[in-house]
C-alpha cells in the first residue's frame, strides 16, 4: 500500500481521455486499486479517478457518508469503466470540491437522477441507480476520465470560492453591522443549498 500524489489542475494528466481497463487478472490493478483507497482516505476525500493520481485509466472509487442528503450510505465503490445516462433532464445545483483543485469550491449544476453501468475489481457488469449526492459524485468522478473538471462545468464563476473565505466574510459582517456582498444575497434566493464549509472533496 502507498500513498500516491494528487495531481492538480493545468496537469496534462487531468485534461486527456482515460483508456478503458481491459485485463481484470493483472495483479498490479489491484495494488493500484488499493493505493487509491488509502490514498483517498489519507486525503480526506469521498472519491478519487485514476487520472487524479497520474495513472490515465477508467478507474474510479467513492462513498457516500451516511445521512449525506438525508440519504443512506453507499458503501466503498470501486467503478471501472463507468457509463452514466441521465433518467430526465432534471438538474440541480450544489457546491462542489475537488482534491485536484485544492483550497476552492464551486456551485456546478449535475443530473439529479441517473442509471451507471460499470465493471467491478472482477470484470463484472454492474448496475446502479443513483440520485442527489450519489448521483453527483458518479458525474463528477466520470467527468475525471474524460478531462473535465468541475469549474468547467459552472455555470456562475462568480460562485467559485476559497473554502475558507465564506467564515472570514462573516466575521466582518458583524464587525460592519451589514452585509457588503450582493452576491451572496442573491445565491440565498435560488436553490443552491448553503456551503459547508467542511464539504468532502471528490
Ligand atoms: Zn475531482
Amino acid at each position: 500500500m502507498a500513498i500516491l500524489d494528487i495531481a492538480r489542475m493545468g496537469h496534462p494528466i487531468l485534461k486527456g481521455r482515460s483508456h478503458e481497463v481491459t485485463n481484470f487478472d493483472d495483479p498490479e490493478l489491484h495494488t493500484f486499486i488499493d493505493d487509491m483507497k488509502e490514498t483517498m482516505v489519507h486525503a480526506g476525500g469521498v472519491g478519487l479517478a485514476a487520472p487524479q493520481v497520474y495513472v490515465p485509466l477508467r478507474i474510479v472509487i467513492f462513498f457516500v457518508p451516511e445521512g449525506r442528503d438525508g440519504g443512506a450510505a453507499v458503501p466503498m465503490t470501486v467503478m471501472i469503466n463507468p457509463v452514466i445516462k441521465p433518467v430526465s433532464d432534471a438538474m440541480a445545483e450544489d457546491w462542489e470540491g475537488c482534491l485536484s483543485v485544492p483550497y476552492l469550491t464551486g456551485v456546478v449544476p449535475r443530473w439529479t437522477q441517473i442509471k451507471y453501468s460499470y465493471q467491478d475489481v472482477d470484470g463484472s457488469l454492474r448496475e446502479r441507480s443513483a440520485e442527489g449526492f450519489h448521483a453527483r459524485v458518479v458525474q463528477h468522478e466520470t467527468d475525471h476520465l474524460d478531462g473535465v473538471l468541475y469549474p468547467m462545468r459552472m455555470i456562475d464563476i462568480a460562485t467559485l470560492s476559497f473554502t475558507d473565505a465564506q467564515a472570514d466574510d462573516e466575521e466582518e459582517d458583524l464587525e460592519d453591522g451589514e452585509s457588503d456582498d450582493e452576491t451572496l444575497e442573491h445565491e440565498a434566493e435560488t436553490d443552491v443549498p448553503e456551503r459547508d464549509a467542511a464539504e468532502p472533496a471528490l
